[in-house]
């Protein structure tokens, strides 16, 4: 499933491609995801020039100069690419956005967990998936002592709370784990048991991680122009995360995998309390 890195990667490559296009019309090829697409609401964009696109959480957001908003979800198995209008078509494209520069934006989705609703600009922050998601681990200089605040009576562990979207938004398995490692926390410290120095340690180490994995991604516009629109996992080199049994890389500790909330957490327990 692509994490918050892939997605942001995503959302930087096809910025140059889509921002300032007007759209000429969409086809709804095949409306059937798990949510099916309503083909009526899509085809409102017509019309409209794309103004930016944005993102929260997993979630992408093609802001248009209509008032609407394209929100995007990729599922397990979602692309979303530009091609060249002549390009052959491929199996299962949901979606395709005529641009006015002859190219059109495309959706597919084999496993068709992925979503594509149009909705009012100003109404996005009531719709179901956004509504409630916490803050952006990316965004915002007060993100520490805003977790600290948040937290001073909660036991839950921290990592189950950095899985929680309506804490923060969008970290995901892997970068939890590592970057719990990182700032030397236990997964299973209560929230509530961390002091404020350890809050912007995280936060840190979260950005830190997050950002490594954006880079390794390297996408530039040429990904996603006639390609596939495939990113994959990004390469960053996981310390933690799958090497249980392993040699911890600061204290040379053996990595613990352990279950929390139904997902394997990876840890040292020598250096992470
Ligand atoms: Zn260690």
């Amino acid at each position: 499933m692509p994490e918050l890195p892939e997605i942001e990667t995503i959302r930087r490559g096809l910025g140059p491609l889509v921002v300032g296009r007007r759209v000429l019309g969409v086809e709804v090829r095949d409306r059937r995801l798990r949510e099916p697409i309503a083909a009526r609401s899509l085809a409102r964009l017509r019309g409209a020039a794309v103004t930016g696109i944005r993102r929260r959480s997993k979630y992408l957001l093609l802001d248009t100069d209509s008032g609407l908003t394209l929100l995007i979800h990729l599922g397990m198995t979602g692309q979303l690419w530009v091609a060249d209008r002549d390009k052959p078509r491929r199996p299962h494209e949901h979606v395709v956005i005529a641009l006015d520069d002859g190219r059109q934006l495309r959706f597919a989705d084999t496993r068709r967990f992925g979503l594509m609703h149009v909705v009012r600009s100003d109404r996005l922050d009531l719709h179901p998936r956004l509504k409630g998601l916490g803050p952006e681990p990316l965004d915002g200089e007060v993100l520490g002592e805003r977790l600290w605040r948040s937290t001073r009576r909660l036991k839950k562990p921290v990592k189950n709370f950095l899985m929680d979207t309506r804490a923060i938004a969008g970290v995901g398995n892997i970068y939890a784990c590592e970057a719990l490692h990182r700032a030397g926390l236990g997964p299973r410290r209560p929230v509530g048991r961390i002091a404020r120095p350890g809050w912007d340690r995280l936060v840190v180490c979260l950005r830190e991680v997050l950002n490594e994995a954006i880079s390794a991604g390297g996408t530039t516009v040429r990904d996603f122009l006639n390609a596939e629109g495939n990113v994959g996992y990004f390469a960053v080199s996981l310390r933690v995360y799958d090497r249980k049994g392993k040699p911890c890389q600061r204290c040379g500790g053996s990595i613990r995998r352990i279950v929390q909330a139904g997902r394997s957490t990876f840890y040292c327990p020598r250096c992470q309390h």
